[in-house]
């Protein structure tokens, strides 16, 4: 796989630039990131702080997550698209929203752990040999 692979919002205004493997991909299936992600779940793929460079105009909100750490979520003030959140008190990581649209390294942000499964919608089927949680674990 070769790196950097490149990502954009709907609209272009951001893009970034993906210079190694996410270290873990994950499925979050809770009631909040069923709204961010207008879907059953929303795929979240965290990646070092220093793997990824930003570019273009990002929009900040903030909301307190379950467990009282900050969820700062960073996204484009023209098209709307969720980019990326972090914890403000700890910016070694990022958890990237917007994955680039890559067929032919779309295997690298396939999620192998899915949680908060307590809030899952009773349609989808968990695919077989993912780790589950019930919440956060
Ligand atoms: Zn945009
Ligand atoms: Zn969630």
């Amino acid at each position: 796989m070769k790196f950097p692979i490149e990502g954009s919002c709907q609209c272009g205004q951001v893009t970034y630039k993906l210079k190694e493997p996410p270290k873990i991909v994950l499925a979050c299936h809770c009631k909040e990131c069923q709204k961010l992600s207008t879907s059953p779940f929303s795929v979240t793929a965290i990646i070092e702080s220093n793997a990824i460079e930003f570019y273009g105009e990002l929009n900040e909100w903030s909301r307190v997550a379950e467990s009282g750490n900050a969820n700062n979520a960073k996204f484009c003030p023209e098209c709307g698209n969720r980019i990326y959140h972090f914890n403000p008190n700890d910016k070694s990581t990022i958890k990237l929203k917007l994955k680039p649209i890559d067929l032919e390294n779309d295997i690298l942000f396939e999620p192998t752990i899915h949680v908060w499964v307590s809030e899952k919608l009773s349609w989808y089927k968990l695919p077989d040999g993912v780790k589950v949680f019930e919440k956060q674990p």
